[in-house]
């Protein structure tokens, strides 16, 4: 059994690495960088630069890279690198993929629950429509580069995954510094829902999406129970004995990060249809236990 993974040097893909080689996989990294990744990866995954240098045959891709979309500005430039990162690469993953005698036997790609766009107080599943905007329109044609593997007979399943919480990067890296000081608050109204999952139960997830061939399509990669903006932010002060108690306000976000405040200020209330559907049990499905569970291993 041989998985190539893409982004296996981010925040996911370090925790999935190490758990697919536990299961018995032989791990194959694409990365920039080998000589970097060295440094993070254990050292019984083969990095490679290229495609062209994988060796064969490959059983699964999970594909998770793509330029982050928290760390800066949105610019023209960025969002452009946006694209590229996932709908080039994914392109480019499936036009290999095509040249191979024996393809992969199934596709585990990345998306985000963006792919929804801003859905107000709408339970979201797999099967609600999308509202058009630039977090959708990058999810659909991320989603559709990837969907394109189907025609080499590949099983794909399409992760729409929400924030994901663990310590030491992520969300919660940027989040934690100022709830720490006690001075974290909810953001704009704190009405919006936030779609999120524990690491551990999305590592888990994609476990399953390899193993499983019932699994297929849209999957949302997200925990059973979405919570508005405010809950999540008390929740954390609470997990961290700090008062939460004023919002920044939604001005104040769009002057720091600029248009990226879209995303923290919508929000979708997506729940785990597919997951379920198939009887994926969550090791953390509620925040407050997923704060505890994350609290705990820092200390
Ligand atoms: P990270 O930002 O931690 O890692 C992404 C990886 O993608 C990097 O390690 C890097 O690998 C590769 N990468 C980054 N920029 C580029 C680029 N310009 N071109 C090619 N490769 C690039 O992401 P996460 O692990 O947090 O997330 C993985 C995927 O899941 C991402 O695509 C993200 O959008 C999506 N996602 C993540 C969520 C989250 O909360 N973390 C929520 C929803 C979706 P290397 O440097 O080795 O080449």
């Amino acid at each position: 059994m041989h998985v190539l993974i893409t982004g296996g040097t981010g925040f996911i893909g370090s925790a999935l690495v190490p758990a697919l080689l536990a299961d018995g996989w032989s791990v194959t990294v694409l990365t920039r960088n080998p000589g970097q990744a060295s440094q993070s990866l254990p050292a019984a995954v083969r990095l490679v630069n290229t495609l062209a240098e994988v060796h064969q045959p490959v059983s699964a891709v999970v594909n998770l890279a793509g330029e982050n979309l928290g760390e800066k500005r949105w610019t023209a430039r960025r969002k452009q690198a946006f694209f590229d990162s996932r709908v080039g690469l994914t392109q480019e993953l499936v036009a290999w993929m095509r040249g191979l005698d024996a393809p992969p036997a199934v596709l585990v790609s990345g998306s985000a629950v963006g792919y929804y766009g801003a859905q107000g107080h709408e339970t979201v599943d797999e099967t609600t429509p999308p509202h058009d905007e630039f977090q959708h329109r990058l999810c659909r044609d991320w989603e559709a580069a990837a969907q394109a593997a189907e025609s080499l007979g590949l099983r794909v399943v399409r992760l729409r995954i929400g924030v994901v919480l663990d310590a030491g990067g992520g969300a919660l890296q940027a989040m934690m510094p100022p709830f720490r000081w006690g001075l974290g608050g909810w953001l704009g109204h704190g009405r919006q829902w936030m779609a999120w999952i524990h690491r551990h139960d999305l590592v888990s997830l994609i476990q399953q999406a390899l193993a499983d061939p019932t699994l297929q399509g849209p999957v949302n990669a997200v925990a059973p129970n979405p919570v508005t903006n405010k809950h999540f932010s008390k929740a954390l002060g609470a997990a961290l004995r700090r008062p939460v108690l004023l919002p920044v306000p939604a001005f104040m976000l769009r002057l720091l990060v600029g248009e990226m405040a879209h995303l923290l200020l919508t929000g979708q209330r997506a729940v785990p249809a597919a997951a379920q559907a198939v009887g994926f049990a969550f090791a953390y499905p509620t925040v407050e236990v997923a704060f505890a569970d994350i609290l705990a291993r820092e200390r």
